[in-house]
């Protein structure tokens, strides 16, 4: 029997809606071509939905959500809805979401494929083949810690992180090392922090359990400048989320094209939601210049770690890597001598690749 997968489409803000035609383009073409069936339901989130609702994220929204095999996320947020109160901003939906579907770890992949590795601010030797994935902890450590808040002397913040939130992180990260080259960094700030050096023995603890990996210590400092000075060494960094939310953006930056980075926000079960890393870019929304492909290849990760359909996902970063080969670029990853093409074009060629 033929499985249907249930997704929740969020397309969202500015260029979400565009990038996210592509996507679901390309959804379509995997149900025609390859024997799964989607169902779609599309949702509004952001400031779309509070414009329509007045919240920017409705309950029977996140009930869609959490009714669903996977989420689908495409951006929020614009200067519109900038002098809004904070529970009512655009990108307070975000929070509510991983929160109220547990996404506690976040995965961002830094690849740098070889035919835009010119795109990269570090010198091609220094960068080209990188591939590194970046495991953020997210829903805990000093953004949810209390007690916080501040006086007129003083403001204040409390990093704590448990043994259970630090384990199942550490779970997620050597799992994935397993599936990709056996090597994790643990990034932590141990020669300072009390909650680092708990951070540090727990990941060890962990790693018991997966002898064939290895696993390497790094202090938050030592690592940004590795990611600068020599960023092939990574293969998987699994931090906390202050740590996780500063690297994984200095990682992103190595590949020069914010428009081709996915990500994923898993819970406990593999359920998740799936994201460009970009947010609406005001900038350029409504002109068919954005690049999806970071859509695109978040269904990638959609089918590879909620969906279990590996070679789906294996399909799809083949046909991106084809379309790429082939000379084909939106604006922001073009240089001379390629053909620039628009958002839509670019989810066309992604879909005609995709069938051979
Ligand atoms: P941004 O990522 O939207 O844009 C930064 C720059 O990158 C802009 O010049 C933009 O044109 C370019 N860019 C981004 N995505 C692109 C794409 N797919 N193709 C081509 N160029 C692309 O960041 P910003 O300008 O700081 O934020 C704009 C709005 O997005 C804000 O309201 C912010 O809060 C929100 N935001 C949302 C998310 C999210 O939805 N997860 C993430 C970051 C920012």
């Amino acid at each position: 029997m033929m499985r249907i997968f249930r997704l929740t489409v969020l397309p969202g803000d500015g260029i979400g809606p565009e990038v996210m035609e592509a996507a679901v383009s390309v959804i379509l073409k995997m149900g025609e071509h390859y024997g799964v069936e989607f169902e779609l339901n599309t949702e509004l989130i952001g400031g779309s939905s509070y414009e329509e609702y007045g919240v920017p994220v409705t309950d029977e929204t996140l009930q869609a959500c959490k009714e669903s095999d996977a989420v689908l996320l495409g951006a929020i947020g614009g200067p519109q809805w900038d002098k809004l109160p904070h529970h009512k901003k655009p990108e307070s939906a975000l929070l509510k979401l991983r929160h109220a579907l547990e996404l506690y770890s976040n995965l961002r992949p830094a690849k740098v494929y070889a035919s835009l590795v010119e795109a990269s601010p570090l010198k091609e030797e220094v960068v080209a083949a990188t591939d590194v994935m970046v495991v953020r902890e997210l829903t805990g450590g000093i953004y949810f810690g209390s007690p916080r808040g501040s006086d007129e002397n003083r403001g204040w913040n409390t990093l704590t992180y448990s043994r259970p939130e630090v384990e199942r992180i550490a779970r997620i990260a050597f799992e994935l090392a397993g599936k990709r080259r056996n090597n994790v960094t643990s990034v932590h700030k141990a020669n300072v922090l009390e909650s680092s050096q708990f951070w540090k023995d727990v990941v060890h603890e962990v790693h018991r359990n997966y002898p064939h990996i290895s696993l390497t210590d790094m202090y938050v400092d030592n690592a940004a400048m590795q990611l600068v000075k020599a960023p092939k060494q990574f293969d998987v960094m699994v931090t906390s989320n202050l740590f996780g939310d500063v690297l994984s953006d200095c990682a992103a930056m190595l590949t020069g094209s914010i428009g081709m980075l996915p990500s994923a926000s898993l819970n406990k079960d593999g359920f998740g939601m799936y994201e460009p890393i970009h947010g609406s870019a005001p900038d350029i929304a409504g002109q068919d210049v954005a690049n999806p492909l970071a859509t695109i290849l978040s269904v990638s990760m959609m089918l590879r770690y909620s969906l279990n359909q590996v070679a789906l996902a294996d399909k799809i970063n083949a046909a991106v890597n084809t379309v790429l080969d082939q000379g084909y670029r939106t604006q922001d990853i073009a240089a001379d001598g390629d053909t620039v093409v628009g958002t839509s074009k670019m989810g066309d060629l992604v879909v005609e690749a995709l069938k051979d």
